[in-house]
């Protein structure tokens, strides 16, 4: 039976000081495969001294860092200090935990404009080492009219040369007119709409919405009057049940809370010393917490 693709509004949400909008999670879908979290921002002018979004901690997710436009730097408790540009990949695998923070280089473009992705870990990778990856290169490749860059997993053949943890795939597409792709039939998909008039399967997405498929299609149908830019995201249903809590993915309020304690504590997430700024503190936990 065909269902029509599920076209989700995004909200309004404020990063340190950046003005997003996020589709993930949403009131009538949580996570698209392992994606659960999806931040779309931009094109916004960053004022020369922007300190960007201050050392703060992860569990139990990926990281997933793509720019359409802009410069930023990553730094974070490994040790690894990493800019980033327009089609390279920053993945960071905060395991049981990890600290990081992102600094905007206007000095370098004067504009940013791009998204995070937050990737559930499953319960085998959750509690491991943490990690961080640059892919300063991703195979692009084309189709009809449109340009594919393959940041996770597999696209048309293309490999991307991430760490993925769950079966998984992310892709910018930018191009015009209308194509068919293959995919796998059994990820869910999620269409992102940064520009241009998008249509999938017909059916219309404006800009800043997410259009979500579940699995059971072997195609899907894009078309752009004019140029778009887009990002398509997809996986294997992730079946384990979420507590998602400031920046900590987890299973229970107890492994919340008990990072919380960690990080007012400055314990588990590195050594605060070593870090350019002062840390993000976590707000208070309001009521007993329950996975979704
Ligand atoms: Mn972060």
């Amino acid at each position: 039976m065909y269902t029509p693709p599920q076209v989700l509004a995004p909200r309004a949400a404020d990063v340190s000081g950046l003005e997003i909008r996020r589709t993930l999670p949403h009131a009538h879908r949580r996570t698209i495969g392992p994606y659960c979290f999806l931040d779309h921002y931009g094109p916004h002018a960053v004022p020369v001294g922007d300190r960007g979004v201050p050392p703060h901690p992860h569990i139990g997710l990926q990281t997933v860092t793509w720019l359409f436009e802009g410069a930023m730097h990553h730094g974070d408790s490994l040790g690894s200090e990493q800019d980033i540009r327009p089609g390279q990949l920053n993945l960071m695998t905060a395991g049981r935990g990890i600290t990081h923070w992102e600094v905007p280089q206007p000095e370098v473009a004067p504009r940013v404009h791009g998204v995070q992705f937050w990737v559930a870990l499953p319960e085998a990778r959750r509690h491991g080492e943490p990690a961080f990856e640059h892919h300063a290169r991703v195979p692009v490749s084309g189709v009809g009219s449109w340009v594919i860059q393959t940041f996770l997993g597999e696209f048309l053949g293309d490999r991307s040369p991430a760490t993925a943890h769950h079966p998984m795939l992310g892709v910018e597409l930018n191009g015009y007119g209308g194509t068919k792709f293959p995919v796998d039939p059994t990820f869910e998909h999620g269409l992102l709409v940064d520009s241009g008039t998008v249509f999938l399967d017909d059916v219309p997405v404006p800009v800043g919405h997410l259009a979500a498929v579940d699995p059971g299609r072997d195609t899907l149908m894009l078309r752009a009057d004019g140029f778009a830019r887009v990002v398509l995201i997809g996986g294997a249903p992730f079946s384990e049940r979420l507590l998602m809590w400031w920046n900590f993915v987890a299973r229970t309020h107890e492994e919340i809370e008990a990072a919380r304690t960690d990080w007012e504590a400055g314990r588990g997430f590195g050594d605060p010393a070593s870090w350019p700024m002062a840390r993000l503190p976590a707000p208070p936990i309001s009521g007993r917490l329950h996975p979704r």
